[in-house]
């Protein structure tokens, strides 16, 4: 599976849209401090579902809105969209490429779209689910992640070990239907 491209346009320092396009192999971005390497990493996160502002190293969510700069006027929107290569049927879709978009308004509103249809942050979830993408999955490995691993509680642990396995969404299915 790989990330084929990143389109951000409003997020963070981000305020004109910005593509970038990754090729298979080892991609690396380089820049100086405050130039916004941390919050390209943010940006997955977030578009890939991550709903805890901490995590983003914000206060609060519309933190991630573009706040404006010495030449450019604040935004009222935040988007993010990772492309990513569907050619050997990664995710049960009939496409080559999985596009997810999320987009923030100030006014709180907020949407996910996979190929530009709507859909619920449950199914951006339950897309990415034993992939090892997903939102706190081990393929995002933050500053003093290896530490937290190591430290964790055994069940912690055993959960990454879990989605590196591939069960997560069985266990998932199984809670549900119990729940029911
Ligand atoms: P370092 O090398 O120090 O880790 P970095 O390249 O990772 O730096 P980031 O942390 O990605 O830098 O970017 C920090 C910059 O992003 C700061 O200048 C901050 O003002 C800017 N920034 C963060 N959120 C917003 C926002 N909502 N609107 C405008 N700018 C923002
Ligand atoms: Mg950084």
């Amino acid at each position: 599976m790989c990330l084929k491209r990143i389109d951000i346009q409003g997020f963070k320092s981000f305020g004109d849209r910005v593509r970038l396009e990754l090729h298979p192999g080892l991609s690396v971005i380089v820049g100086p401090n405050g130039s916004g390497k941390s919050n390209i990493s943010d940006a997955i996160s977030w578009c890939l579902g991550e709903q805890r502002a901490s995590h983003l190293r914000g206060s609060r969510m519309e933190d991630v809105i573009f706040a404006g700069s010495d030449k450019r006027k604040p935004v009222s929107l935040a988007e993010v969209t990772l492309t990513l290569d569907n050619g050997a049927k990664n995710f049960p879709l009939p496409y080559e490429e999985v596009a997810i978009t999320r987009r923030l308004y100030r006014s709180g509103e907020s949407e996910f779209l996979i190929n530009k249809v709507p859909c619920r942050l449950k199914d951006i979830q339950a897309l990415f689910m034993d992939t090892g993408l997903g939102r706190g999955a081990y393929s995002l490995i933050g500053q003093g992640k290896v530490d937290e691993i190591l430290n964790s509680r055994p069940e912690e642990r055993r959960s990454v070990i879990e989605e590196a396995a591939g069960i997560v969404k069985y266990r998932h299915r199984k809670e549900e239907a119990l729940r029911k």
